[in-house]
């Protein structure tokens, strides 16, 4: 049951990463905050890949890496075109990769939310668990507070952070029904190894981490790709696709998945690991074109409701977007509290922060990538490209030995010069 006052300064729905730091913010500087999540604890119903890019949140909470329950720090990096039975890898490994204000962190999110929420409670805010926003208040064109469990409360302001899918953002005509253009289906295991296993098998030592992501026939050609993240003692292995891509797909998600999982590459990584949890949950992945209207009257939207993500293949933001965007809707919600106005208008202060964040600079960044990721090119005839050219490099059997240029060549020609120099320009463009 609630523990209630008559009227809050802010109800935010979600104790996501996005939710859980807005409810932080806004206690921190006092102001009276209920945060109520569906799930039974914050955390319970997320899923990431995941890792997380620290540098938003170490803005808010310097020292949060040495006590949030983070899994492994970044130090490798890889990239892979994956075929049936080809792996050619880009492996990069720095010292720099660690460095303060710029390193990230494998997490699990069972365990990395309920310890951000928990932030947010000890600075003052009120978390409920287990109980559903049905609804919003809204008198004479202004929200004004949520109905769950059957109860209304009331509120200065309503911060919409209920991931992807905000049936209260629609509910509201914020925005409309996601289309299966504008998100991806992500299916995750988390394979649990002992610690020593992981390390050997990934050259790691203690609290290193890998980072890798695969293109090509993991998502069965598709557009999509993988991912294996590192923990303590699991891995993350999964599988993003395009919602509309998947439709008329011959291989079914959880079948790439399967397969993904007996790849001669990937198999005796996780040899003898015994799954732990299985998950799906949707991506935003329209980035910019994918944004709705996110301030209204008494009202701001954060996080994955607002579509803050960004896909860019070889890194997947959407927790650090989130945390970004919460950070500007509380100073928002601050500059409202101010003028005792929660208008439209004074709220709009949220857009003017975002723009200069670096949520909105590299939302608009990147806002042609979506559009160039929708060619299966990149899915098929690159990969296959990839492993062909190194097929050549690497047989030697005494036969007659072409120049490298002209090996590179011949299967360039294979897969398509002109494409490939269009394709290459356009990527080049988008990034
Ligand atoms: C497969 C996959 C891989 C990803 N990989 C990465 C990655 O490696 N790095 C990265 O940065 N991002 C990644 N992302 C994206 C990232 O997970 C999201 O961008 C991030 O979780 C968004 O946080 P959020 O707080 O906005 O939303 P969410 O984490 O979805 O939180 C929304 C919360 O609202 C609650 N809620 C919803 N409706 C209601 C309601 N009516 N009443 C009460 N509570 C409600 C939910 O239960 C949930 O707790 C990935 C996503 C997926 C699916």
């Amino acid at each position: 049951m609630f523990i209630l006052s008559d009227k809050f300064d802010a109800i935010i729905v979600g104790a996501g990463v996005a939710g859980s730091t807005a409810g932080y913010l806004l206690a921190k500087e006092g102001l009276d905050v209920l945060i109520i999540e569906r799930g039974n604890y914050p955390g319970s119903k997320n899923m990431t890949g995941g890792r997380l890019y620290s540098h938003s949140l170490e803005k808010i909470i310097p020292d949060f890496a040495e006590k949030a329950p983070l899994e492994r720090k970044i130090t490798t990096e890889k990239i892979s075109m994956i075929t049936e039975d080809s792996l050619v890898t880009v492996d990069y490994q720095s010292e720099d990769l660690g460095a303060r204000g710029t390193a990230s962190y494998s997490v699990l999110r069972s365990k990395f939310d309920p310890w951000l929420a928990e932030q947010a409670e000890e600075a003052g805010a009120q978390i409920v668990p287990g109980i559903r926003v049905d609804d919003l208040l809204v008198k004479d064109g202004h929200v004004c507070g949520i109905s769950a469990g059957g109860e209304e409360m009331e509120s200065e302001v309503v911060i919409l952070a209920d991931g992807v899918n905000s049936l209260l953002a629609q509910k509201l005509g914020m925005r409309s029904e996601l289309r299966p253009d504008q998100v991806a289906v992500g299916v995750k295991e988390i394979i649990e190894l002992p610690k020593k296993t992981i390390e050997d098998r990934f050259n790691l030592s203690e609290s290193e981490g890998v980072a890798w992501l695969f293109d090509g026939s993991v998502s069965a050609g598709r557009i999509g790709g993988g991912f294996l993240y590192t923990n303590k003692s699991s891995l993350s292995l999964g599988i993003v696709c395009t919602l509309s891509d998947l439709s008329d797909s011959p291989v079914p998600l959880p079948q790439m998945m399967e397969n993904f999982k007996i790849h001669k590459a990937i198999a005796p990584l996780i040899a003898d690991g015994k799954t732990a949890e299985y998950s799906a949950h949707l991506v935003p992945e329209a980035g910019l074109n994918m944004v709705p209207r996110i301030v209204g009257n008494g009202v701001l939207v954060i996080g994955d409701a607002a579509g803050f993500c960004i896909n860019i293949g070889y890194a997947v933001r959407g927790m650090d977007l989130a945390i970004g965007s919460a950070e500007a809707a509380a100073k928002a919600i601050l500059y409202a509290k101010e003028r005792r106005d929660y208008s439209e208008t004074s709220l709009s202060k949220y857009k003017e922060l975002l723009d200069q964040s670096f949520v909105m600079k590299d939302l608009k960044l990147y806002r042609k990538f979506p559009k160039f990721m929708e060619n299966r090119r990149i899915f098929n005839d690159y990969p296959q490209l990839a492993a062909d050219i190194m097929k050549d490099l690497f047989t030697i059997d005494g036969g007659e030995t072409l120049p490298l240029r002209k090996k590179i060549m011949h299967e360039v020609k294979k897969a398509g010069l002109m494409n490939l120099m269009k394709d290459v320009f356009k990527g080049v463009r988008a990034l």
